[in-house]
């Protein structure tokens, strides 16, 4: 589909051409003995905007001059802050502002999610998932649906990935809800896988289930400002996600959830705090919780003002680059890494399996290599060469080239640290 060549001058080429490539500067790079990092390792923790210093810098100041004012006075009271995030959140996740809300962290507010959206009947009390998704989202319906009264090892439906694959199937998943259309109470998973980094069709499986009038939400953890979702049109009932991924929001930086505008007037259950009262009447104090319309009645407490400050930071700059452009960039950099490992595979007797589905359709930019043998020591020299992804056990490196501060060149050069390896071994 591209014309890519393995190359150094083909790479700079493309850097020198890259709309995109400008915003490179906009992050801080981590460095090593003077020189910077290749950081493939957004997929995990993204790196810091240049203008989150300045970001928490202000608010510190507002904080200094203002004391407790600072929730009332100056340009920008704390008290509407989650505000200033909707629209650019909005935009990144395809949804109405009124859809979503910047809170608390993301295994929490999975926890709260839940609470409004499983509602178990007699004959309806089970939840569709993934298996082998992400611990802490298995730790959170394990121990929901303990504390709901239910025994997960009776309320927990799990597809896997077919014997021999790595990936999990569509049909798969939509046969399974099939099946299952009579007992699901609820559709929950990853949109993203963290670990294949394959790309659910969240579309089909929205559709599949609400044609049994079973609510679907994904867990956006590694979706969000990587791979573009839509989801208000989609009609995913909600979704949650986290900021410190490819949202460069800073580590533990405020999660995000999204309710469809269809339940912001349903009345659903929810755990309730002081921060989802009606604003305009919440220093009342009143008995009887009354809810904010829309997302922003999910709040529970006062938000991390200085988290939010970063992370409306860092959504600036999604809003400047914009979600299309990204991901344009990000199909053809995840692609030229692939195209490069192919290479790799070919001259050497494919010592790399690729776990990722092969089409963009189907990966945001995270390639997972399985290196059945010395993996480690690939991994180690990767590292040695200021190359940063991420390891898993038992034999998995993970490598995201990000469309915001990555280069062509730098994945041309994880090519060139791969050749002398196996050309040396
Ligand atoms: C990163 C990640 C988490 C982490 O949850 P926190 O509550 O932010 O610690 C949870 N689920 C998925 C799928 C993730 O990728």
């Amino acid at each position: 589909m591209y014309d890519y060549q393995n190359t150094l001058q083909y790479a700079q080429q493309q850097d020198q051409t890259d709309p995109l490539s400008p915003f490179c500067d906009r992050f801080l790079i981590p460095q090593r003995d003077g020189l910077p990092l290749t950081y493939l390792c957004g997929n995990s923790l993204g790196l810091q905007p240049v203008a989150a210093r300045e970001a928490l810098n202000r608010e510190l100041e507002v904080w200094q001059g203002h004391g407790v004012e600072g929730w009332f006075e100056g340009e920008e009271p704390w008290l509407y802050y989650h505000r200033y995030c909707k629209e650019p959140l909005a935009k990144v996740v395809g949804a109405l502002p009124s859809e979503v809300c910047p809170m608390n962290n993301l295994t929490v507010n999975l926890h709260l999610m839940l609470t409004s959206f499983y509602r178990p009947t007699a004959e309806r009390l089970k939840v569709l998932t993934i298996a082998s998704d992400f611990p802490s989202d298995q730790y959170a319906l394990e121990t929901h649906l303990r504390t709901r009264g239910y025994n997960p090892e009776e309320a927990l439906v799990e597809v896997k990935p077919r014997e021999g694959e790595y990936t999990l199937r569509t049909e798969d998943i939509l046969q399974v809800i099939d099946t299952h259309a009579d007992s699901l109470a609820l559709v929950v998973m990853s949109g993203l896988h963290y670990y294949t980094g394959q790309v659910l069709d969240m579309p089909a499986i929205t559709h599949q289930a609400h044609r049994y009038h079973i609510p679907v939400g994904f867990d956006l953890a590694h979706a969000v400002g990587n791979y573009p979702v839509q989801l208000h049109d989609w009609e995913v009932d909600f979704a949650v996600w986290c900021s410190y991924k490819y949202l460069n929001s800073g580590p533990g930086g405020v999660s995000g959830i999204f309710v469809h505008e269809r339940h912001h007037q349903a009345g659903l259950p929810r755990l309730a705090g002081w921060w989802g009262y009606q604003e305009e009447r919440r220093f009342e104090m009143t008995k009887g919780f009354v809810p904010m319309a829309g997302a922003d009645g999910w709040q529970l407490s006062t938000p991390t003002i200085l988290a939010l400050a970063v992370h409306r930071a860092s959504l600036a700059i999604f809003e400047e680059a914009g979600m299309e452009n990204l991901r344009a960039k990000s199909e053809r950099l995840t692609g030229y890494l692939e195209f490069i490992l192919r290479e790799i595979n070919h001259k050497y007797g494919n010592p790399v399996t690729m776990m990722t589905p092969a089409g963009a359709s189907e990966r945001g930019c995270q390639l997972s290599l399985l290196v059945e043998e010395r993996g480690k020591v690939l991994f180690d020299e990767l590292v040695r060469n200021g190359i940063i992804g991420d390891w898993r056990e038992p034999n998995c490196i993970r490598l995201a080239p990000t469309p915001l501060y990555n280069t062509f060149e730098e994945v041309w050069r994880v090519g060139q640290v791969l050749d002398h390896f196996y050309s040396q071994n």
